[in-house]
């Protein structure tokens, strides 16, 4: 007998009379009663403030791989994993469940630390821009000025188009542009002697209008030779400069003083291994490197307390998880690429993967909301009703990229399960890449990433640790603990709630795409194409609901089987019941 406790499932902010939306019915569903009790565990144990010492302690740095912030960010994530029981690899034994290594690779580049920059028009009495105050300014891989900085000319190349550069004089000259600093630095650097680039470029979700100081950050190719630099600007610094120029030539004072030095690469992986399956893990992936608090001094802070607290549950047998729990702590991207396709046997035993990267957003400062980027469905494909891509600069994606799996409503349902009780806003946006969620995909792995957008601070120097939230680190640090504790209890009960609740999520989304689909042909809208979206929605969920077959440890049980099979063929009943009345419509 299952005890239940009534929870209403609500997605927030969405309109319940126009259908649009993923989860717009309110409905009341128990809870199991072991994922009720991990919920209880862990947010008795997870100290939101906890995260956010450590978040502070790393937001303090710019951290570039290889570089002093970088390592002692790291440094500072491997101390609370020794305070916490964790185990260094060299030192484990066979049976010690909580182990830790770092490892280490040479780097081919230089590492790069900014110490200082100042940039004032000649004339001023104090700086148009300093370090002090906005630490952004230096482009990343910038070299020192000489001892006491530069004095040059100012010359404006708009977008530095080719053509912008014609009949203008560069040698020796810096260089003001509206375009990628990259390219800036390219053509007026390497190709034309200037000593060094002034560049404007900043996203209009970071509403520069009204936050007019911030500066976002960027790179420029590391180039010995010319020993280059080059500034950020912020809006006001930029339209300063502009209107000096209009009123005749502009010299500058650039003082730049950095550091580039060999060094390597580090990364922490820390284990909580199974007691069944502990070849079977489940992955949490943050990164280290950007200078940003909440991008990403949120994800290593959340989850140093996320390792923490898993290994004060373990130690005092509160939770015996069968299958393994793995944190990985390092350079964006690659140390999850690397880390999944290095070594044939590791790929084959990464289950499920999630990125942690912008969890800690106070949204009433940052604007946006938390959000689960999905794994690829049809809403990437055709983003309509409440599913839209983040201003971050999703594309649709094409039909054959899809990968079908109950990841997404799993992650969203223990998510929506934590709001329950303190209104922490949860909601969803179509598959769009660009973090550590990507190389689990690539690999074929079921894998989300956990963040927050539109943060209006993303990337510049706004991003600070005022912009983080306790709450925040709390809530998404729980829900994504809760999920791992669920997967790799490998209940054969629990994997029967969740075939449950894909199937309910599988009718209520069949059911807001038909009325979605109903309005667009109303609205004359192609019937082959509305045909295709909830057969694509169908396809997509009954596949979803099979792959509950991952969740028991070895041969999954007949229970299980025949419960998938019901619902598989529930959710292809259903789907062609709307497809038949799509077809008559298309008769009339
Ligand atoms: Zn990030």
């Amino acid at each position: 007998m299952r005890k239940t406790t009534s929870v209403m499932i609500v997605t927030s902010g969405l309109c319940l009379t126009c259908l649009t939306g993923i989860r717009a019915e309110a409905q009341e569903r128990s809870v199991h009663p072991d994922i009720e009790n991990y919920f209880s565990l862990v947010n008795q144990d997870f100290s939101g403030l906890r995260a956010l010492d450590t978040t502070s302690f790393v937001e303090k740095f710019w951290r570039i791989p290889g570089n002093k912030g970088f390592n002692e960010s790291i440094f500072r994530v491997e101390s609370i994993l020794q305070d916490a029981g964790y185990i260094p690899e060299e030192q484990a034994k066979e049976s010690d469940r909580l182990v830790y290594r770092i490892e280490r690779r040479s780097m081919k580049r230089l590492t790069w630390e900014p110490i200082r920059a100042n940039l004032t028009i000649l004339g001023d009495d104090k700086p148009l821009l300093t370090t002090d105050i906005n630490r952004n300014i230096p482009l990343i891989n910038s070299r020192s000025t000489p001892p006491g900085g530069v004095f040059a000319e100012v010359v404006h190349v708009g977008g530095a188009r080719r053509a912008d550069f014609d009949d203008v004089e560069i040698e020796g000259k810096i260089v003001l542009g509206e375009a990628s600093p990259r390219r800036l630095y390219r053509e007026a650097v390497l190709h034309r002697g200037a000593i060094g680039i002034l560049c404007y470029r900043i996203p209009s979700f970071n509403q520069p209008d009204q936050h007019v100081n911030s500066i976002p950050f960027g790179s420029i190719p590391q180039d010995a030779e010319n020993q280059g630099w080059g500034l950020m600007l912020s809006k006001a610094a930029h339209d300063r400069l502009l209107s000096d120029l209009k009123n005749g030539p502009v010299r500058v004072h650039v003082e730049m003083e950095t550091r580039l030095y060999a060094s390597e690469e580090l990364t922490l992986i820390a284990f909580v291994n199974g007691s069944e399956a502990p070849q079977e893990q489940f992955v949490f992936s943050a990164h280290v490197q950007e200078p940003g608090a909440n991008d990403n001094a949120s994800g290593v802070g959340c989850q140093a307390e996320m390792a923490r607290v898993m290994a004060k549950l373990l130690t005092t047998g509160a939770i015996d998880p069968k299958r393994s729990i793995t944190f990985l702590w390092g350079d964006e991207i690659r140390s999850t690429h690397r880390y999944i396709t290095e070594d044939p046997e590791r790929d084959k035993s990464v289950k499920w993967g999630i990125s942690l990267d912008m969890v800690g957003e106070d949204t009433t400062r940052t604007g946006g909301t938390f959000l689960i980027e999905k794994m690829p469905d049809p809403s990437a494909v055709w983003p309509r009703g409440d599913d839209h891509f983040s201003e971050w600069g999703g594309k649709p994606i094409d039909l054959a990229r899809m990968m079908p799996h109950f990841f997404n409503d799993f992650i969203l349902n223990r998510c929506l399960e934590q709001a329950r009780t303190n209104g922490w806003t949860v909601r969803t946006n179509p598959f769009e890449g660009g973090s550590d969620h990507v190389p689990f995909l690539n690999a074929g792995k079921p894998s989300v990433l956990m963040w927050h957008f539109t943060d209006v601070y993303y990337h510049t120097d706004g991003d600070r640790i005022e912009m983080v939230s306790p709450d925040t680190l709390k809530n998404v640090g729980v829900s994504a603990l809760v999920c791992a504790l669920v997967l790799t209890s490998a209940d054969p009960d629990i994997a029967r709630y969740i075939i449950d609740e894909i199937e309910e999520a599988a009718l209520l989304r069949l059911e807001k795409e038909f009325t979605l689909s109903c309005a667009a042909l109303e609205d004359q809208g192609s019937w082959e194409r509305e045909f295709l979206i909830l057969r694509a929605w169908t396809d997509w969920y009954r596949e979803a609901v099979g792959t509950v077959r991952e969740i028991e440890i070895g041969e999954t049980s007949m229970q299980t089987i025949h419960a998938i099979e019901r619902a598989a063929e529930r959710i292809e009943r259903t789907g062609s019941d709307y497809l038949a009345r799509i077809n008559s419509m298309r008769k009339q």
